[in-house]
């Protein structure tokens, strides 16, 4: 594990890095352009668990939307900025929490200064993004490509030009598509300085592919204690990569959220329909923030056992099954429709008894 902790700073009310738990962040994919259905998703996000979200703001059209957004949520936001310094000056007055920009990018000092005094005015945050697809020519012509060395070295470049003005409430990310470069890349920052890093793979791919690569490559990293904030990008809706964050980090023992559901992959000892079971049991509980733990599973050979370490379970027989809470049999119903309908019955009381809907 890494054994020094990165710089403590603040987003909105959330604290980054310093050993506080690794945030969960997601990034909007409408038309900022459009508040209601930015809000609409930040609302989804929000609900899933996500704590900072980030949007992108191409225009002055989009920056001006920023205000009734910002308005709308009590979610930190984070702008995302390219190039155009007076964007990111009307993102922080619209009272958005943190910007990600790359201070290279954005032309003469001045601009720089603006956007550094300005994120200090407001105490907001900066994210140096860094990607393999756009590295500075000077540094892809000294390493001879977008390598982790060259990542590191550009990331840390822009962080000079902030720390000249006397700003240092930044954090870093180091995006490459490939899982190796990231790990290699975050390991090189890490030791090369004490800023919060937000990880991630990008460009993962959907939501199969993107889930392994991110779970391959931010698992490693999150073991070996670097990354303070992550997003788990993914050619998807956006509330799916708050969800594989959450399971990546409950995965890792680090931080949970909402119910943890165990089933089994069955095999030709069962005779249920558990797919149909599990995906109705999963359903169910998607939007649900319950600390509860529920077991749904094929047979009576590991079934029981698993059943009974769980608040709720199941353990399927011959088109029948056998419900448990907390370890003891409570009902044995025959019939698939008759098993769903009174293991969510169980359900249901279970969360009524947590003061949940
Ligand atoms: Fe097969 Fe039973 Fe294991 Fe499920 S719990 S995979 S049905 S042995």
């Amino acid at each position: 594990m890494r054994n020094t902790k990165t710089r403590a700073i603040r987003l909105g009310g959330l604290v980054v890095g310093g050993g506080a738990p690794v945030m969960v962040q997601s990034m909007t994919n409408t038309d900022t352009r459009d508040v209601d259905a930015t809000l609409a998703q930040i609302g989804r996000l929000a609900a899933r668990g996500c704590e900072a979200v980030r949007l992108a703001v191409p225009d002055e059209a989009a920056a001006k939307a920023l205000r009734a957004i910002r308005a709308g949520t009590d979610l930190p936001l984070i702008a995302d900025i390219h190039f155009d310094y007076r964007l990111a000056v009307a993102a922080l007055e619209a009272g958005l929490e943190g910007l990600r920009i790359n201070p290279g990018n954005i032309g003469p000092s001045e601009h720089v200064d603006k956007v550094v005094d300005a994120a200090k005015a407001h105490r907001a945050v900066i994210r140096i993004g860094v990607n393999s697809g756009s590295l500075e020519k000077p540094l892809l012509k000294r390493f001879g490509g977008p390598c982790p060395e060259a990542l590191v070295q550009s990331a840390l470049g822009h962080v000079r030009l902030l720390e000249r003005r006397g700003f240092y409430d930044t954090k870093i990310s180091l995006k490459s598509s490939s899982v190796l470069d990231t790990i290699a890349s975050y390991r090189l920052l890490s030791a090369a300085c004490d800023y919060p890093l937000h990880i991630g793979v990008t460009e993962a791919g959907g939501l199969l592919r993107g889930t392994v690569k991110s779970s391959v490559g931010l698992g490693i990293l999150l073991h070996e204690g670097i990354g303070d904030t992550l997003r788990v990008s993914l050619t998807a809706d956006p509330v799916e990569e708050v969800t594989v964050a959450w399971e990546i980090l409950r995965a890792l023992g680090l931080r949970s959220r909402g119910p943890e559901i165990i089933s089994c992959p069955t095999c030709g000892r069962t005779e249920i329909d558990l797919f149909a079971l599990a995906r109705a049991v999963e359903d169910r509980l998607a939007q649900s923030t319950a600390a509860i733990k529920v077991a749904v599973m094929g047979c009576v050979v590991n079934g029981p056992g698993e059943a009974r370490e769980a608040d709720l379970g199941l353990a399927g027989g011959r088109d029948k099954g056998i419900i448990f809470r907390k370890g003891e049999v409570i009902r044995s119903v025959k019939g698939q429709e008759a098993l769903l309908a009174a293991f969510m019955e169980e359900l249901q009381t279970l969360l009524n008894e947590k003061g949940q809907p």
